[in-house]
């Protein structure tokens, strides 16, 4: 049977896998994509949407880091909208519907254009694994037909398809996405390797024919008048824009769900296993908050040359009859044909605890899993692992030191390390409420927090560093101005440190402050405003990074800590974390049990 080498094999094309082999291939490894289908490379299984609050917060952080996704929905958006608006910066979260095909194929381009890196529809069945020294480490996969691909490290992004059950009411179909099939061999190949999985849920809407909704009777939501790109290389976004459109449900429709609750999979037992608390089903919303009398519905389209709609708000896996009749009670929507029914997906994920800080995992040198394999929910969370795993796999192999962003540099930083430190219990999804810095995590600043950590690692090219500095310098440059002229016996800084005084107040007191380009503008805005925030949050971030200072080997042995307490030692074995921080922000770990291990530290390393 045919062999092939690569250093980097990536399994799977959805989010995480198109990041993570072109992570991978621009850090110079040669790697092949492997994926079922070539044609659904970066499919959105679910809503036609990038972004979001938090999510969009990760894209440019993905993008900062030389990522595709930002250029991918910048080049192919239909709607840009930026969320939050009203609230302060941390809260903005920028959001657009995009085209899905145009965007699969976007995407698919930029992978074509990536030098390095194969693409190649297979499945693959198995993971080849060979013993060094007593230490186990991946040596390639298999793919159906018996072809062997043979590569130093693999990164494993299979999404939902693992052992995957769709259910619609009564029925149910293998497969891990409507039309696709369900991957069976890398679920036996994982657990037979030692690795827990466990099974989570989520499920999708149906989509409606365009032509038969009555748009006359909907609230139209047009997008923004001036709209943000993601990507912070795209200078203009192109296009008209297209606007989504908002109804909602009602007694009667409840009523219906309610009479048919127990033909629901989820709540007739046919469904075990968990879904997102945060993103429930129309009948689990009807039973959770059954005193609402209305649920918004937002109806997105899924394309510039397709009539289909996503009607965002209604995800359900209630029968067929059902989602028909439903729609039937919806005002504006009563004539509308379902061109796909909703359906709920099971699917085994591997616990990430299992996972080093590089999404490598403990028991198999050089295998990486990264996107909703491990537990998340999410296209950005996906990618957002995708580029980290591909980027680590390849600078280990090149002997680099790992790329780890902590807590206080990026959503990619909290995301990673929630996953690994506390594991999943539900499907996982970013909020900004899962950053303790979230002021130093703003979308708007992704560039300057992480381009140049990207510059120096080899993930962005010269251009990038570039457009930084200059960016850097008018930053400088305009704040300078700011400092030094004076209206009315104070400096414009002063004035704008005054809460109810904007960037629009100081223009008309220094006119020539219009000339500022509005990203600059910005961020002059934000560093002078949230000067005493940010000096606070600093300190607290010093705080941790000298915690994060106190290194713990990864072989160490807290068995030798007799008064350890059983509970902390069976986590701290498991988890094993890398240093006292990490330790400290394992669910159940003490105080007392920190100090403990400090002073074991410390008596076995006196400084
Ligand atoms: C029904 C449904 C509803 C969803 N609802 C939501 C939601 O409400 N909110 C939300 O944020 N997210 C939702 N998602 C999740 C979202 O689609 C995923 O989070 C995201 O796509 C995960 O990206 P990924 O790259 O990890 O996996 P996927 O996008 O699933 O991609 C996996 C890729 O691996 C390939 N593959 C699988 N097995 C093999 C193999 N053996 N060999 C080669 N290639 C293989 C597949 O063909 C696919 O290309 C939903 C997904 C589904 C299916």
């Amino acid at each position: 049977m045919a062999a092939y080498e690569y250093d980097v094999i990536v399994v799977g094309g959805g989010h995480a896998g198109a990041e993570a082999a072109a992570a991978a291939a621009r850090l110079g490894a040669s790697t092949a994509l492997l994926t079922t289908n070539l044609d659904t490379v970066a499919h959105m299984s679910c809503n036609p949407a990038i972004g979001g609050v938090a999510k969009g917060q990760i894209v440019r952080e993905i993008d900062a880091l030389g990522g595709l996704m930002g250029r991918a929905i910048d080049a192919t958006g239909i709607q840009f909208r930026l969320l939050n608006r009203r609230k302060g910066p941390a809260m903005h979260g920028p959001r657009a519907q995009a085209d899905k095909r145009a965007y699969q194929w976007e995407v698919r381009r930029l992978l074509e254009e990536q030098p390095g890196l194969a693409l190649r529809q297979e499945v693959v069945t198995d993971l080849l694994v060979e013993r060094h020294g007593g230490k186990e480490r991946i040596a390639g996969v298999r793919v159906a037909g018996g072809a062997e691909y043979r590569a130093r490290a693999v990164v494993l992004t299979t999404g939902t398809f693992l052992q995957a059950i769709m259910h619609t009411g009564e029925s149910r179909v293998a497969g891990g996405r409507a039309g696709e099939g369900t991957t069976q061999g890398i679920s036996a190949a994982l657990q037979r390797l030692g690795f827990r999985l466990d099974r989570f849920k989520t499920g999708t809407p149906p989509r409606l024919h365009g032509k038969t909704i009555d748009f006359s009777r909907l609230e139209e939501q047009p997008g923004d008048e001036h709209p943000v790109p993601f990507s912070f290389l795209t200078e203009r976004l192109e296009g008209d824009q297209l606007p989504c459109w908002i109804t909602h449900t009602n007694e009667a429709v409840h009523e219906l769900i309610r009479a048919n609750l127990h033909r629901a999979p989820m709540y007739s037992g046919q469904i075990e296993s968990r879904g997102p608390r945060y993103c429930p089903s129309i009948e689990d919303k009807v039973v959770r908050f059954a005193d609402k009398s209305q649920h918004q519905l937002f109806l997105e389209p899924e394309g510039r040359r397709t009539c289909e709609y996503y009607v965002n708000g209604i995800s359900t896996s209630l029968p067929r009859d059902v989602q028909d009749e439903m729609f039937r009670l919806i005002p504006g929507l009563e004539q509308a044909q379902i061109m796909r029914y909703g359906y709920a997906v099971e699917y085994d994920y591997a616990p990430p605890d299992q996972l080093w800080p590089t999404l490598e995992t403990k028991r198999i040198e050089g295998l990486y899993f990264a996107g909703q394999l491990n537990g998340t929910t999410g296209y950005e969370e996906a990618a957002g692992q995708g580029l980290w795993a591909g980027a680590n796999a390849a600078l280990k192999l090149a002997g680099r030191p790992p790329l780890i962003l902590e807590r206080d540099q990026a959503y990619l930083g909290v995301l990673m390390d929630d996953l690994v430190t506390c594991g999943v219990d539900e499907p996982y999804r970013m909020f900004t409420s899962r950053a303790e810095f979230r002021l130093l995590l703003r979308h708007d600043n992704a560039d300057r927090r992480l381009t140049p950590i990207a510059w120096k690692v080899g993930l962005v090219d010269a251009e990038r560093r570039r457009r930084l500095e200059t960016k850097a310098e008018q930053i400088a440059e305009w704040r300078r101005q700011l400092e030094t002229t004076r209206v009315e016996g104070r400096t414009l800084a002063e004035w704008l440190r005054r809460t109810e005084i904007e960037w629009a107040d100081l223009v008309r007191m220094a006119p020539e402050l219009a000339e500022a380009p509005p990203e600059v503008a910005e961020q002059v805005r934000h560093d002078i405003k949230y000067e005493g925030y940010v000096a606070r949050q600093q300190a607290e971030v010093e705080r941790q990074r000298r915690l994060a200072d106190k290194t713990i080997p990864p072989t160490f042995d807290y068995g030798g800590i007799r008064q350890l307490r059983f509970e902390a030692r069976e986590k701290l074995e498991r988890i094993r974390p890398l240093n006292l921080a990490q330790a400290a922000r394992i669910s159940g770990i003490t105080p007392a049990d920190i100090a403990l291990l400090l002073a074991h530290l410390q008596a076995k390393s006196p400084r």
